[in-house]
Formats: C-alpha cells, sequence, structure tokens
C-alpha cells in the first residue's frame, strides 16, 4: 500500500472535512501517497484525481459540507462505468480507497471491492441509516441542527396555542425524528419504523389542550409522509390552529458538533490504518462507544437498529 485515494459521496454530512483531513494526515503520517478525488464516483470516472498535502486540509474541520465536493453518479452504477473508474485507479498508481458517505456510497463501494480493488467505508450521512453502527458522521450535527429550530418554534407555537408539526429528514430511517423528538420534548413523533393513528394522535392533542396545555410538538420523519398533509388531516380533525414547517436541507449544513469532528477523525484514521492492514471491504462503524470495522455485504444487509425503548420513553415523557 503506498498510494491511496479518498472520495465523499452521496448527500453530503457536516464532518465530512474533518475525515478527509484525518485520510491525508494519518495517510501522510504513515508515509503513503494520497490523493484526492472530486465529486465522489464522478470525478473518479473522469479521473479528477489530485495529490493532497499536509496544507490541503488546512482550516477545513470546522466547515460543514465537504471540500472534495459530492455528486450522484448514475453512470458509475453501470458495468462500463465501474471499468472507467478500475482504469482511473490502475493509470493512477492507486492501491486502496476510503469512500466517506451513505448506504449508496457503500454499495457503489462494494462493485469496486468485488472486482478485487481495496476499499474501506466511512459513514457519513445525517441520516444515520446504516444499522451496523451506532452513529454516522452528521448525524449529531443535524440533531443540533433541528434542536435549535424547534426551539424557536415552540417559542412561536405556544404563544400562538398552536400545534406544530416539524418534518425532518432521514429517508427510510426515522433516527433524527426519534431522537431530536426526546430531546425537543414532543408530544409525538411519526416515523417510518412504526405505524400511527392519527385518531388517537388528534384524541391525545385535545385532550392535552383541554388539560390547558399551550401547545404541541409534533415530529414526522420525511419517510412517513408530508407534514402538509399530515398538518391538514390534524386541523381537519381537531379544528386547533396547526402548522407545518418542513426544515429540508438547513440539517444538512453548519459547523459540525465537537461529536462529529471527533467520529470523524477517529473513522478516518481506522479506515486508513484498516488499507495498512492489507483488510479490504470492510466499513467502520462506533459500537458501545468502540470503532469497529466490519465486512460490507454483512454491514449493507444489517436490518434497521430502531430504539424501541428511546421511542417508548417519548411517549412515556409526553403525558
Ligand atoms: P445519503 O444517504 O446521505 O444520501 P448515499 O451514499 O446513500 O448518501 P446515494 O445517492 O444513494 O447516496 O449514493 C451515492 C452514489 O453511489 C450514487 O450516485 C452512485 O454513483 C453510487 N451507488 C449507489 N448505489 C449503487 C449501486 N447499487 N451500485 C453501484 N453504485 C452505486
Amino acid at each position: 500500500m503506498r498510494r491511496i485515494a479518498v472520495l465523499t459521496s452521496g448527500g453530503d454530512a457536516p464532518g465530512m472535512n474533518a475525515a478527509i483531513r484525518a485520510v491525508v494526515r494519518y495517510s501522510i503520517y504513515k508515509g503513503l501517497q494520497i490523493f484526492g478525488i472530486e465529486r465522489g464516483y464522478k470525478g473518479l470516472i473522469e479521473g479528477d484525481l489530485k495529490e493532497m498535502l499536509i496544507p490541503s486540509v488546512g482550516d477545513i474541520i470546522h466547515r460543514g459540507g465537504t471540500m472534495l465536493r459530492s455528486a450522484r453518479c448514475l453512470e458509475f452504477m453501470e458495468e462500463e462505468g465501474k471499468k472507467r473508474a478500475l482504469n482511473i485507479l490502475d493509470v493512477f498508481k492507486i492501491d486502496g480507497l476510503v469512500v466517506i458517505g451513505g448506504d449508496g456510497t457503500f454499495r457503489g463501494a462494494k462493485t469496486l471491492c468485488d472486482a478485487g480493488f481495496p476499499v474501506i467505508g466511512v459513514p457519513g450521512t445525517i441520516d444515520n441509516d446504516l444499522a451496523y453502527t451506532d452513529y454516522t458522521i452528521g448525524f449529531d450535527t443535524a440533531l443540533n441542527t433541528v434542536l435549535d429550530a424547534v426551539s424557536k418554534l415552540r417559542d412561536t407555537t405556544s404563544s400562538h396555542e398552536r400545534v406544530s408539526i416539524i418534518e425532518v429528514m432521514g429517508r427510510n430511517c426515522g433516527d433524527i425524528a426519534l431522537y431530536t423528538g426526546l430531546g425537543g420534548g414532543a408530544e409525538e413523533i411519526l416515523v417510518p419504523e412504526t405505524k400511527h393513528d392519527i385518531d388517537n394522535i388528534c384524541k391525545k392533542i385535545l385532550l392535552s389542550a383541554n388539560r390547558g396545555k399551550t401547545q404541541s410538538i409534533i415530529m414526522v420523519a420525511e419517510g412517513v409522509g408530508s407534514a402538509n398533509d399530515i398538518c391538514a388531516q390534524i386541523h381537519e380533525k381537531t379544528g386547533l390552529d396547526v402548522r407545518a414547517t418542513i426544515l429540508g436541507h438547513i440539517q444538512r449544513g453548519g459547523s459540525p458538533t465537537a461529536k462529529d469532528r471527533i467520529l470523524a477523525s477517529q473513522f478516518a484514521a481506522h479506515a486508513v490504518q484498516c488499507l495498512l492492514d492489507g483488510k479490504s471491504s470492510r466499513v467502520v462503524g462506533i459500537r458501545e462507544n468502540k470503532i469497529i470495522d466490519m465486512d460490507i455485504t454483512e454491514a449493507l444487509d444489517m436490518k434497521s437498529k430502531f430504539n424501541e425503548s428511546m421511542y417508548e420513553l417519548t411517549k412515556i415523557l409526553s403525558i
């Protein structure tokens, strides 16, 4: 292992820059030459690689987004695209690759691993939708961004005695809604992992309103459906003043939290060390506070890690 490369792919996440910095610095410290690939798999098949030096990653640890930029690349999903990628890696004499991204990025990495090229995956996505790891890079920052918004919405929601429906990201994973529901004191959390009954929700909101509760916060994961639709249903059934807020891409931005910077640095160094140890087809993660690596196929096959007890606790605390 003499020359390695790093790319970020899929949705960007705060902390990706801290991960790039750690891949670059750890590699150089270990005597490797390191290349950055622009725009994920798109840059890989187009040969958009540049050598990274110690100063290349200066002053980025605190910045959101990704300095290597990210892109979705359909061409890479075709056999021809994969061949082009392998050819570029050969031309640049790259011996191993670190990919930072989510589920799709790892599926892409797996196709390179299956072709015999050493790749290690680092989980970077605000969605926290990878079952094999307790946390992904960017999730904690997104939680803090959402909680800040929930606090602000609480001010206006209670002043006007309203019901606030807040839609958050997460694709088919309800973790952002769940964690911010608990941390933000939501009355209800609607996530794709469990069924909900809109009539029961309305009954509970009306009971609370009759008891003198001046506001209700309902967190909705995007995988459940549209906050606007849920807002209309609740208004129709209760007659209460209900407003929907869709937080959208603001959840992807911002300076990464301490947790995300530290996690990103540890994951990235571990990934480079995996390559140095001759490992391939592995993804890095954290379980019970320990940095781990596991087989990429096994990791992708793992089912949801939805935290039932956290969900139940939110229900108890919102009585
Ligand atoms: P996030 O969950 O944050 O959006 P992601 O990594 O899941 O991140 P995707 O857009 O799903 O984001 O995937 C990123 C890229 O990975 C795709 O544009 C494509 O180039 C590649 N990719 C995704 N799935 C596959 C696959 N099954 N085979 C080969 N490449 C894939």
